[in-house]
């Protein structure tokens, strides 16, 4: 018998069914619970415990980790299990905003239970791979309380007390990958417009280019720090004109090439504000600050 503490995850779609897989695999006791009940079959096999309520699944476990299509979703999925929540800890990892989090902690308090929020960087195929982190917020104590069990799914990354700093780290997270893949389709709608060539090839070309390119970030991170706590630090900077003459060869480009210019109009209109506030050379601090609207 295990002596691992038990463990309950409620919602079995591709990454729950993967989450609650990697415990059953690390040898925790788990039970299961999903709307559609067929979903537990293959887990079931694998030595999981199907409940048959949420009230079921929540009182059979200390640790209850949810992961639901939202948080409107896993709200009412525990209210039948509101009264079983008292001592128990809810690790919510379901994709949401920080005052969702911050909605459903005060939820959970309310019950007696305790809380911590998430944010999943992985693939269901990457769960409990070295590939794999989660970012976690919440009280401390509780992380520490049930860090041992959450290991079991990725790299377990506490960032603080602050309920919603996980889901503002994971959507930031997000937020600079849809950016990227939004570049490299763009990239390559202009490159497969030669005769010649393919996207493979040109993805050849271009996954060096920015991975060369991302490791300059820590850099640019830096400077954004110095400035928020006003260290001086020299800025990494370049010609404002060298960058918008740059923009206006892709642009054109772009154009003449038969692919649109819309994802790249939102880059040329910030060179544009920083011209228009006095600025001459593109630093990372200054387009960092020109996005903020408070
Ligand atoms: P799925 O669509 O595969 O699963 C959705 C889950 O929500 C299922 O368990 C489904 O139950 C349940 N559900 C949906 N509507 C209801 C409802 N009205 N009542 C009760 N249960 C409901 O999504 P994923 O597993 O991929 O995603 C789950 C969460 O994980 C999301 O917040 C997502 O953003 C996050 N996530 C997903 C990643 C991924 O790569 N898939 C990566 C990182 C985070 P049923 O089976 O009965 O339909």
């Amino acid at each position: 018998m295990s002596d691992a503490v038990p463990v309950t995850v409620l919602g079995l779609g591709e990454m729950g069914g993967a989450l609650a897989a990697a415990f059953v695999a690390a040898g925790r006791p788990t039970t299961v619970w999903n709307r559609t009940a067929a979903r537990a079959d293959a887990l079931v096999e694998l030595g999981a415990v199907r409940a048959g309520s949420v009230s079921e699944a929540v009182g059979a476990s200390p640790l209850v980790v949810v992961c639901l299509l939202d948080y409107a979703v896993a709200r009412e999925a525990l209210k039948p299990a509101a009264g079983r929540l008292r001592g128990r800890t809810v690790v919510n990892l379901t994709n949401g905003t920080p005052t969702q989090a911050a909605q459903m902690a005060a939820w959970v308090a309310e019950q007696g239970g305790e809380y911590l929020d998430g944010g999943i960087m992985a693939v269901p195929t990457t769960v409990a791979t070295p590939e794999a982190f989660i970012l976690y917020s919440g009280e401390e104590r509780v992380f520490e309380t049930h860090r041992a069990a959450l290991e079991e799914l990725g790299a377990a990354k506490y960032l603080g007390s602050d309920i919603g700093l996980a889901s503002l780290y994971d959507l930031a997270l997000l937020s600079g990958m849809t950016l990227m893949f939004d570049g490299f389709h763009h990239a390559v709608a202009m490159a497969t417009s030669a005769e010649q060539g393919s996207a493979s090839g040109f993805t050849e070309l271009l996954v060096p280019w920015l991975t060369n390119m991302a490791r300059l970030l820590p850099a640019f991170a830096a400077e954004v720090d110095a400035e928020r706590t006003s260290r001086t630090t020299p800025q990494l900077t370049q010609g404002l004109d060298v960058q918008v003459s740059g923009l206006l060869n892709i642009m054109n480009a772009s154009r003449d090439a038969g692919v649109s210019t819309a994802p790249l109009e939102p880059a040329m209109a910030a060179l544009e504000g920083l011209l228009e506030t006095g600025h001459s050379e593109w630093s990372a601090p200054a387009s960092v600050r020109q996005l903020k609207t408070t």
